[in-house]
């Protein structure tokens, strides 16, 4: 009898552990293998949300170019070809900023875009947006200094958990970016996870907790998302939706800024083009 009583309690252990082990897989599995392999980006739309927004028509429009960067900096590891294959030196983005600025543009949010979609407020018909995903910790050597020369707005989309690392912004450079008046800043979820395919549980958090987070400890009200790896589904855009966020930006390539798309923004990459050439793109 004895005998029995241990082994069943053999069996509620290894079931408990199998569980316990389960469970972690499921958690840290996303974030291992983001870090393991790069994982590609979304650049067409997904087809289910072709399919649902077929018969809507948009009742507004605008022709916003939102500009997509990553790293602009002067590269020191020369091996170091993700970084390089992303990053934009920044005499070059001093001289885009510029040529966008002689061309006449007015240098926009993406709250400001929003809030001219809910007809809150009216925008410059030549309107640019400049955003910068992840957080790196350029924005603030490199970028920042060169849109306080010019005195133009940008957004960042920042993903908490990546603050005060070596390579991002710590939390008092990000401080000071909020306070400038010129950048504000959006949320990119707190792991930077790719959330297609997870389960619903885990895309409300890495939504609902990013914004969360920068709204009770830096005190700013945060209403932009940018989806990692530019990954989404129409459950996703509804949970993006519910959290109080008011646009999103995708990697899809594109210039119009609908109010049907407000969720799936398009992005145009500058790459390393300035002067005619750039504004060629948005032609
Ligand atoms: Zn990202």
């Amino acid at each position: 009898m004895k005998k029995q009583k241990r082994k069943y309690s053999n069996l509620h252990y290894s079931l408990i552990g199998t569980l316990v082990i389960l469970l972690t897989i499921w958690l840290f599995l996303p974030k291992i293998t983001n870090f393991n392999k790069p994982t590609p980006e979304l650049v067409e739309l997904p087809e289910s949300v072709k399919e649902s927004i077929k018969k809507i028509k948009p009742q507004k429009s605008f022709r916003v170019p939102i500009l997509m960067y990553h790293y602009v900096e002067y590269v020191k590891d020369e091996g170091d070809t993700i970084r390089k294959s992303l990053n934009i030196v920044p005499f070059i983005f001093d001289q885009q900023v510029k040529t966008l600025k002689d061309a006449g543009f007015s240098f926009i949010t993406a709250a400001d875009l929003a809030d001219a979609l809910d007809n809150k407020a009216s925008i410059d018909p030549k309107s640019v947006i400049l955003t910068f995903d992840d957080g790196y910790r350029d924005f603030y050597t490199d970028v920042f200094p060169i849109l306080k020369k010019y005195q133009v707005k940008a957004v960042v989309y920042i993903v908490p958990n990546f603050l005060d690392r070596s390579n991002n912004l710590t939390s008092w450079q990000l401080k000071e970016i909020a306070q400038s008046g010129l950048v504000e800043i959006g949320a990119h979820t707190m792991d930077h996870t790719y959330l297609s395919g997870l389960p619903l549980e885990r895309v409300e958090y890495e939504v609902k907790q990013s914004k969360k987070y920068f709204e009770s400890n830096f005190g700013i009200k945060v209403v932009s998302f940018a989806y990692p790896y530019g990954a989404f589904d129409n459950q996703i855009i509804d949970v993006v939706k519910r959290a109080g966020f008011k646009s999103a930006v995708t990697a899809i390539p594109g210039i119009f800024a609908l109010d049907v798309n407000r969720f799936f923004l398009y992005r145009v990459r500058p790459g390393g083009k300035a002067g005619e050439a750039l504004l060629e793109l948005f032609r």
